[in-house]
Parts: structure tokens; sequence; C-alpha cells
């Protein structure tokens, strides 16, 4: 070993101990002829004195050092001279007096400080990267990430998990996203798909008698990345036989029991509470709630439908809701303020929010434009149902369900940031139950999955699938039976973020078909893209579910990253835009490996 101590565990007990570290000069300052450098390594840093009058060859070697050069030093650790203790470090009671020095590598001045503050564009953190990782807070975070994973690893191994790798060439096998294509030389014309789950991998392990498995996956998805997504992100992939939807979630929860005890020191209460989606829609207008706070949702529509107000009784005539939020103590919110927050409902299709100020200097105790259409006793009557008090601001949305539900759960989220009324460090876990198998897509004209094709309907809803096959109800009818199947499909969601979906799959071949029938894809097609899957399950496939935990979202939420950035917790990631500035992936690549590939590139669209 170069070392005989790392830089962050020298301490008072190791006074007078001759020892040799490693690292790269954090800091560099010459008092007067005396160098002090901070030596850096993984574990922390420590300060280093060269006196040039005790130890000249050593400061003769390290006379041109500067920050980001890489070192090995000797010498003997000592206290530090009274009144120069540094508190805020670990190592700060003591300092090497160096008597050898070897410089390793001189380092160029890098495009950044290595400070823990660093202020600086995300494209050059990411084009050095490697420099980027050498800040405290980046190595804390690979760590936690690492820390989780382990706990992952431990706790699944004890549960009988195997660790399995499923192919990342795969047969594109469309599951919602778009996919990464992998040409192959071999085969002219032809192509693998990266995969954007293992999902039908771990789904043919089952099949293969291997009854628990879990992998720390990589996902693939060629999607215009976002804060909480990229093109490449990892999941905790599980998948059980024999198994219903409580096992999932039992073993699942003890999971992250299991990950916030360990690495959070926190005790999750368990079983995790459990919310029906069409209660979190009905309460929160979203299928991944946050709980921290409440700014529940009210639904008047039954309160106005027949009120004077044409825009409520109008929305509701027409099939649509009346639903609102209660701000609290914001009925002094000036037009200007609420002009704004209309603003950002316009976003998700509202076209104004009506207000109420409960003000009890004001004339009937209330403040709004749109008073004047109700009698007292059905504003008293809204009043009641916000759990409205004097002094709060009911805002109020009249649109179809949809709208609704996006204008108020994104007004919540931001009325909660503003009024400070999310708590620090609280971790609200929560399962999304009892959720749609299908949705109707009235753009399409039929039905489309709530998560994948492969998920099974409620045992109890199994006849509906039969049912709706010969329903003559149009497919747009909320009643058609396959609009009412519930699935054993369930999310977990931490913070109003969906950190994982997971299902109940079907195993039986016949069933399968039947969904895809429901989905619109034609037999031919099915066969073609599936069969290889569908041929599995008539080899006595077994019952089976998984879960598929976000690891990325994870470690940001735990990590408590701003906007939850999964950026910031992948050791090299790409940008928003989907570039690797490190690199410069992706990059063009020479004509003659198209060709090979029977493949030729368009010519270029100049950009505009
Ligand atoms: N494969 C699914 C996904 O990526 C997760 C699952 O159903 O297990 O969302």
């Amino acid at each position: 070993m170069k070392r005989t101590h790392i830089c962050g565990r020298l301490n008072e007990e190791l006074i007078g101990q001759e020892v040799t570290i490693c690292g790269w000069a954090n800091v560099v300052r010459d008092h007067g002829g005396v160098m002090f450098i901070d030596l850096r390594d993984r574990s922390g840093i420590v300060q280093c004195v060269v006196n040039p009058q005790e130890q000249p060859q050593a400061h003769q070697t390290l006379e041109s050092v500067r920050p980001e050069f890489c070192l090995q030093l000797s010498g003997t650790l000592q206290a530090r001279p009274e009144g120069t203790v540094n508190d805020r470090i670990a190592t700060g009671a003591v300092e090497l007096h160096v008597e050898q020095a070897e410089i390793y590598n001189a380092s160029k001045t890098p495009p950044f400080e290595i400070v823990d503050d660093l202020k600086t564009e995300e494209s050059l953190r990411l084009q050095y990267r490697y420099l980027d990782l050498r800040r405290k807070p980046m190595r804390d975070l690979m760590e936690l990430r690492y820390r989780i994973t382990k706990s992952v690893r431990d706790f699944l191994d004890s549960e009988g998990f195997w660790e399995i790798e499923t192919p990342l060439l795969w047969k594109s096998t469309p599951e919602g996203a778009r996919e990464f294509v992998v040409p192959t030389r071999a085969q002219p014309g032809k192509a693998f798909v990266l995969p954007q789950s293992p999902q039908i991998s771990k789904q043919l392990l089952m099949v293969a008698g291997v009854e628990k498995y879990f992998q720390i996956a990589r996902c693939f998805r060629d999607e215009s990345a976002r804060a909480d997504r990229a093109l490449e992100f990892t999941q905790i992939d599980l998948e059980m036989s024999f198994v219903e939807q409580d096992d999932v979630l039992d073993v699942c929860e003890r999971l992250f029991g299991s990950i916030m005890r360990e690495v959070k020191d926190i005790e999750l209460q368990l079983p995790l509470p459990r919310i029906t989606y069409a209660e979190a829609m009905r309460r929160f207008g979203s299928d991944k709630p946050d709980t921290r706070f409440g700014l529940e949702l009210a639904d008047l529509s039954d309160l106005v439908a027949s009120s004077g107000f044409k825009v409520f009784a109008g929305a509701i005539e027409s099939g649509g809701q009346v639903k609102a939020i209660c701000a609290p103590g914001c009925a002094a919110y000036s037009r200007k303020q609420i002009d704004e927050l209309t603003e950002l409902v316009k976003r998700f299709g509202a076209k104004g929010l009506a207000t109420f100020a409960l003000d009890e200097t004001a004339e009937g105790g209330v403040r709004s434009p749109v008073a004047k259409f109700f009698s007292p006793q059905q504003l008293q009557q809204i009043f009641a149902r916000c759990e409205a008090r004097n002094g709060d601001l009911i805002l109020c949305v009249a649109d179809n369900p949809g709208v609704v539900a996006q204008s108020l759960d994104f007004l919540r989220r931001e009325l909660a940031e503003r009024l400070n009324l999310i708590p620090e460090n609280s971790f609200n876990f929560l399962y999304l139950v009892d959720t749609p198998l299908f949705e109707f897509k009235p753009e399409e004209g039929r039905f489309t999955y709530m998560h994948h094709p492969f998920c099974l309907p409620n045992p109890e809803d199994m006849h509906l699938l039969d049912e709706g096959f010969t329903c003559e109800l149009p497919l747009s009818d909320p009643n058609h039976p396959w609009a009412r199947i519930r699935s054993w499909l369930y999310d977990l969601v931490l913070n109003g973020v969906e950190l994982s979906s997971g299902s109940i799959r079907c195993h039986r071949r016949d069933v399968q078909e039947k969904i895809f029938a429901v989905l619109g894809v034609a037999p031919d097609d099915v066969q073609r893209r599936f069969g290889f899957m569908l041929d599995a399950f008539e080899y006595g496939a077994p019952p089976h579910g998984g879960i598929a935990p976000g690891l990325d979202r994870i470690v940001a939420l735990l990590a408590g990253i701003p906007g939850g950035n999964i950026r910031e917790v992948i050791a090299f990631p790409k940008t928003a835009a989907g570039t690797d500035p490190l690199t410069g992936a992706p990059t063009e690549i020479p004509d003659e490996r198209w060709t090979e590939l029977g493949l030729q590139p368009l010519p270029q669209i100049p950009s505009s």
C-alpha cells in the first residue's frame, strides 16, 4: 500500500505516529516559507505543514504544488499549536509535519474550484464530472447511493431473492416508451433494442421457476429527459411467483423500512398507508398525492350546479366539476397574486380561477367578484364544504375532471411551497391501489393501459373483460365494462413523487390475448411482437407479480436534492437535452459503419 492511513481518520489518538497519506492538494498556502497543504482523499481533509528549514528536500519537492496535484506525504502527526484548532473538520486538532513527499501527478488549473457550494453551469460540471465528483457533497451522494443499493441487496438476499442479470440487447416489445434501437452488423437492416425495463425477461424468469428475482437494473428510454427522468436510469426490479398483491406490497414496504432504518436512521411506520386511486383523485387531484400537507380539494359541484353563475353551472351541465382549495390566511392576496396563480393553472387548460376571500369586515363576510351569483346560504355552504375560516381564500376551478384535477393538484403543491406548509425531513410514503386497468383515450378512440399491457385484472372484475367484447355501450362511456375493471396495479409514492409502479401480471395466454384485444393490437401483431412470451405462458407459467422502485429517484429524495434532479445522483449522467458533455456523445459515425449496418443516415437538416 502506498499509504498507512486515510486523511479523514487522522486524530489526536495518532499524535506522534509516523504516517503516510495520499490524496489531492485541496488548498495550498505559503506562510512566509512554511507551506500548508490541505490534503484531501475520499475520507476527508487533513492539514499538512512543510517547513523549509527542517525538511528542505520535501519543501523543494512540494514548492510547485498547486490545487489538485496528486501527492503522497509522509511525516509525523502532531497536535496543532494552541489557538489554531479547527473545530469544523474532524481532523482539526492535528496536522501532519511532512518529512517526505512525492508528486504522483501535477494538475492543470481546474475549470472550477473543488468546493462544496460550487455555483457553475451544469454542463461544465458534467464535462469535468471526474472533478465535480471530487467535491464532498457529490462524494456523499455517491456513497449514499451505494449504501442504499447495498441495503437493498442485503434485505432482498435475506428474503430469498436471487439477483439475476437480464439481456440489454433485447427485442422490440413496446411497453409505452420509445425504445433505443441497436442495429447489428451481423444482420444488416435488423436491430435489437435496449430494454425500457426488464419487464418481460423477469416474467420469463418466473416461468423458469426462479420464484424470487431482483436486479439493480438499468433501463433505457429514448424520451426527452426531465429533472426526474433520464435516458438511462436504474430500477430496483423485483418479481415473485405464487403471490398476491398484498405479498408484493409487504416485501416492498419492508424493503423501504430497512433502507430508511439503515440509511436515515428513521423507523417507518408499517404497514404503509394505502389509498385508492379514486380517493387520491378525489382528495388531491393526483395519483401521486403529497400528503405532507393538507390543502385537500373540496368538491362544490352539487352546491353550485343550480347557481346563477354560468361558468360553474355550465361546466357541470357538460359533465364537468367545480372543485376548490382553501388557502389558509390568504384572504388578503392581491389581484396581482391571484392573476399570477391564474396564469399558472391556465397551463393545465383551466380557463380561470374563481375566488372567495373570507373577510368579516367586508359586506356579507366575503370579497369575491362572483359572490353576487350566490345566495348567502349557498355561500355559507361553500365555505363550510371548504372548511374555510375568516382570513382564508377559496380558489375554484370549473372544468372537465381532468383539467380540474391537474390544475388544482398543481395549485395545491404551489401553495404549499409558497405558504411554507411542507415540513422538513418528513418522508410520507403511501401505496396507491385499485387503479383502473385501462383508461379511455378520446383522441385515439380506444382504451390504453394505465401501467403496461401485462397487468392482471382484479379477479373480481375478470368477468368485465369478457362482457366488454359484447357490450353495446360506446367505448367512451364511463360505464363501459372495460372502464370499470380494477387492476392489481399499485404505485409506491413518496412525498408526491411516484417511486414505483408494479402489478400482478397475466400468466395465462388467453387472458393476455384478451388484454391485447382491448388495447386494439391486431392478433398478427401480438404474435409477431409478443409471441415468444405468450408461448412461454403455455408451459405452466405460475401466477406472479412484482414492482420496480426507481433507484435514482429514491436517492435524490432521501438526499433532499432540490427539485428531485436525478442527474445529481448519477455518476455520469446525460444533460437534460440528452447529451453527454464529458464524451461528446452521441457523435456521428462514419459512413461505412452505417453501410455495414444496412442503414443510411438522412442528409443533415440544418438547424434554423
Ligand atoms: N417494469 C415496470 C416499469 O418499468 C415495473 C413493474 O411493473 O414491475 O415501470
